[in-house]
């Protein structure tokens, strides 16, 4: 089955055609037709790249005004390169959605209940539900026939059982508002996860794992016979790691005495969380962790500051997550930092041996932007890098809810 998936934002829609079924997913060898992204959507010079193997990919600069004329030309760029022939062999569209509350506890197909409660769940993900919801429209515009599965950013979290995803304030809050731990990145951890289990030949009831995605958002998992029970992001993406902008965890109590001190806004207290904080605000200088390690390397005191911090708190939240699955069989690395800075994830696994996670240096080094160990033969847990693949989750979800085929998770 060829799967278009997208993940529409509010000026840009990434997108890969991805050829998958039983046979390839049991064998792994599920294929990526093309792949690509639309960006500055609305204006007169929104631009589209395709990358697709073996062909060369002419980009496309032209008006977009809309999500509904940039779909339509992801369509013509993937028949002029190719690609396809025709638009009728796309045979489903796979979604990512951020935020599926507490209604989606799996991928779905998305019809005219399934889009209302998307549409439900924008009050908790503002910035990301709306414009998911509008690939979702003008994809059904364009290929009226075929069918289209969301695929949810916190689905994979709703195992977290309630002392996990409850928080310390009354419960009336839970029961009115629906307060309480989400979780976000769950497509990534779920797919690494799987994939562990893969390398190793295990099954899922026989393996817990803890699982660090950092990308420019950040979070750990703590996940036990294949199901999440906790997550370091929470009500929001906010909550958990020292992130590129967010700060993650803090001191409730810091917000209030700021927006006094400072008599800053509800507004403001917004953007100097989610984005001057984290790495950018620490070092002051950069929020990329390459820009980072360059300066520390330089001598600059203040990057090596901001990765200590970033460092540290991950190794809390292994530790913490540690404790709360009581045996871990593996400990994995994704996410652009996660993949590629073998500094930080030596940092991360500091005096993490007697809790079963040695590191070994010669591995660590070499396993960048690829899958492979990294932990010291005598290590009690395996320590893996296995770079994410959210897309090719989204792939297979939308053909197995398309089929009809029990989630595997
Ligand atoms: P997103 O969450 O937006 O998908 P990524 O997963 O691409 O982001 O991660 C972005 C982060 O990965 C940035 O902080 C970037 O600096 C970092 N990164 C990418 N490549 C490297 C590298 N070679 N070494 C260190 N950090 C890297």
């Amino acid at each position: 089955m060829r799967v278009l998936v997208l993940n529409s934002g509010s000026s840009s829609i990434k997108f890969q055609l991805i050829e998958t079924g039983a046979e390839m997913i049991a064998s792994n060898t599920d294929r990526l037709l093309g792949k690509g992204i639309v960006e500055r959507i609305g204006t007169d010079e929104a631009s589209l790249r395709l990358q697709a193997p073996e062909r060369q990919c002419k980009p496309d600069i032209a008006a977009m005004l809309d999500h509904h004329s940039a779909l339509s030309r992801v369509v013509d760029s993937l028949r002029a390169c190719d690609v396809i022939s025709d638009i009728s062999q796309i045979q489903a569209v796979g979604h990512r959605v951020v935020h599926g509350g507490e209604q989606f506890t799996h991928s779905v197909i998305i019809d005219e209940e399934v889009a209302k409660a998307i549409d439900h769940c924008s009050e908790l993900a503002p910035l990301h539900n709306p414009h998911n919801l509008r690939g979702y429209y003008v994809a059904r515009k364009l290929m009226p026939q075929v069918p289209q599965v969301a695929v949810f950013d916190t689905a994979f979290h709703q195992s977290i059982p309630p002392r996990a995803y409850l928080y310390g304030i009354p419960y009336t809050y839970y029961r009115r508002y629906k307060i309480r731990r989400y979780g976000f990145h769950g497509t990534s951890h779920r797919y690494v996860a799987y994939r562990f289990r893969q390398i190793f030949g295990k099954a899922r009831e026989d393996v817990n794992l803890i699982t660090c995605h950092l990308g420019n958002g950040c979070s750990v998992a703590a996940i036990e016979k294949g199901k999440s029970i906790d997550t370091s992001m929470g009500f929001t993406p906010l909550e958990g790691l020292v992130m590129g902008t967010r700060s993650g965890d803090l001191d409730p109590a810091i917000v209030l005495y700021l927006m006094s001190k400072d008599e800053l806004t509800l507004h403001d207290v917004s953007t100097l969380l989610n984005k001057f904080s984290g790495l950018y605000g620490l070092s002051g200088e950069s929020n990329d962790m390459r820009e980072l390690l360059k300066a520390q390397e330089r001598g600059d005191e203040q990057a090596k500051l901001a990765i200590d911090v970033f460092a540290y708190r991950i190794r809390r939240y292994i530790g913490a997550y540690a404790a709360a699955l009581g045996r871990v069989d593996g400990l994995i690395f994704t996410g652009g930092i996660g993949e590629n800075a073998p500094l930080v994830r030596e940092k991360a696994c500091e005096r993490l041996s007697d809790l079963g996670f040695l590191i070994d240096p010669a591995r660590n080094n070499q396993v960048l932007g690829k899958e492979g160990e990294i932990s010291a033969d005598i290590s009690r847990a395996r320590v893996m890098v296995v770079p994410t693949n959210e897309e090719l989750l989204i792939a297979r979800d939308t053909f197995r809810c398309v089929r009809g085929i029990p989630h595997p998770y």
